[in-house]
């Protein structure tokens, strides 16, 4: 029987620019924080993972807690393998980093300053059409499900 080994979640410096942790969060679990200041603007993280197809992604998607990040139509990047713990980074509605996809690449970037000790975040901007989930970011324009209206 094989068993599949999934490393406790860190931070791979090969794929951070800051210097980042992971700890305690108060959206979810554990979450990513910014050991120092962040400029804004600027690449913070790049978000890796299994490259995987569109049938595979259904199939993993049905697990309790997964970490996909849609590439587009057809690939999707399975941050529970090889991630480099831009997977842990929790959603917010207000998030202080946004996501774009370059050639391939995930990169989050900075929307903003951001102090160090803050937790960072960036919307999921799950689809409304899927299963709607609820959100807990506690931001003052939360839209009460990590899903988009
Ligand atoms: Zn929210």
């Amino acid at each position: 029987m094989a068993t599949v080994l999934i490393r406790a979640p860190s931070i791979d410096p090969k794929y951070a620019c800051f210097k980042l942790s992971i700890r305690e969060s108060r959206i979810h679990r554990r979450g990513v924080y910014a050991e120092e200041h962040i400029p804004a603007r600027r690449k913070v993280i790049e978000y890796t993972g299994e490259r995987i197809s569109r049938r595979e992604t259904q199939r993993r998607g049905d697990g309790d807690i997964t970490y996909l990040f849609t590439l587009d139509d057809y690939w999707t990047l399975d941050g529970a393998f090889g991630g480099s713990g831009a997977e842990i980074i929790n959603h917010s509605c207000q998030p202080n980093l946004r996501s774009c996809v370059i050639r391939g690449h995930i990169l989050y970037i900075s929307k903003r300053a951001i102090p160090r000790g803050e937790e960072l975040t960036v919307d999921y901007c799950f689809a409304k059409e899927v299963e709607s989930v609820p959100c807990r970011c506690g931001s003052r324009n939360c839209r009460g499900t990590i899903n988009l209206k």
